[in-house]
C-alpha cells in the first residue's frame, strides 16, 4: 500500500519505510501538499492521531503518522511529548540535538535513578472512519555522555537495555530491530500486510 507520512522528519521516514517494506512512504512535502500540524502537551496518542487526521483530511488517501519522544522518570516523565521543543517555550526555535542532551544530562545530574524509555504512537489512517493505533516503548537508561554518530536526536545518551550501547552506538539494522518505531511499525506492518476489506 502507499501511504502518506505525516512528518517532515526524513530521519524517521528512512527508519519507517525500512520497516514496513513493501509498503511505500512518501512524505507531504515531496508530494507537494503543504501540512503543519501544531502538537500539544496531552500525549503521543492525540498527536499522532491528530496529525494523521489532518494530513488525510487534506489528501484524502492513507496517512501513517508518529509521535515519539523520551520520558524519563526521575524528570517527572519530561522531556516527553514535548522531546522535540525540550528546552525552548511555545513558538521559539527548538534547541539542537546537541543543546537538547546537554540540558537533560545537566536536569538528570542530581538523581541516582537514570532509567529512561523512548515512547512511539503510531496512528493509520485509512479513511475518516477508518483507523489503527499503535504505541510501543523501548527500555533503557540515560549515559552520563553522549557516544556513537548512528540515529538522530536523544539516540547518543539512551543506552539500550542489556545491551551496554547507545541507540547511537546501533547499526541502522539493530535500532530497527529494538527501536520504539521498529516495535510500532512492525505492528502496523501485520495490519498492512492484512487488511480488512
Ligand atoms: P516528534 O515525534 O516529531 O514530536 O519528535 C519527537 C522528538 O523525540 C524528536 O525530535 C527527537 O528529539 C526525539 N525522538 C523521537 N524518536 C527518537 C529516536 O528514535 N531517537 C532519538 N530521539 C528520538
Amino acid at each position: 500500500m502507499e501511504l502518506i507520512f505525516a512528518s517532515g522528519s526524513r530521519h524517521k521516514l528512512k527508519e519507517l519505510e525500512k520497516i514496513l517494506k513493501p509498503h511505500t512512504l512518501r512524505l507531504p512535502v515531496d508530494l507537494r501538499v503543504p501540512f503543519s500540524f501544531e502538537e500539544g502537551d496531552a500525549s503521543f496518542l492525540d498527536n499522532a492521531l491528530g496529525k494523521a487526521k489532518a494530513l488525510y483530511a487534506s489528501v484524502k488517501s492513507p496517512v501513517i503518522a508518529d509521535d515519539s519522544g523520551i520520558c524519563v522518570p526521575s524528570l517527572g516523565f519530561m522531556p516527553g511529548v514535548v522531546s522535540a521543543r525540550y528546552g525552548s517555550a511555545a513558538g521559539e526555535e527548538p534547541l539542537s540535538d546537541r543543546d537538547k542532551i546537554g540540558l537533560l544530562l545537566h536536569n538528570l545530574e542530581p538523581f541516582e535513578d537514570r532509567s529512561a524509555f523512548f515512547v512511539c504512537s503510531m496512528a493509520l489512517v485509512l479513511d475518516s472512519n477508518r483507523f489503527y493505533i499503535v504505541q510501543e516503548t523501548v527500555h533503557g537508561s540515560i549515559a552520563f555522555k553522549p557516544a556513537g554518530s548512528g540515529g538522530f536526536g536523544y539516540d547518543p545518551v539512551f543506552l539500550v537495555e542489556d545491551t551496554g550501547r547507545t541507540m547511537a552506538e546501533l547499526t541502522e539494522t539493530e535500532k530497527n530491530l529494538v527501536s520504539h518505531r521498529a516495535r510500532a511499525g512492525i505492528v502496523m506492518k501485520r495490519l498492512l500486510d492484512q487488511p480488512i476489506k
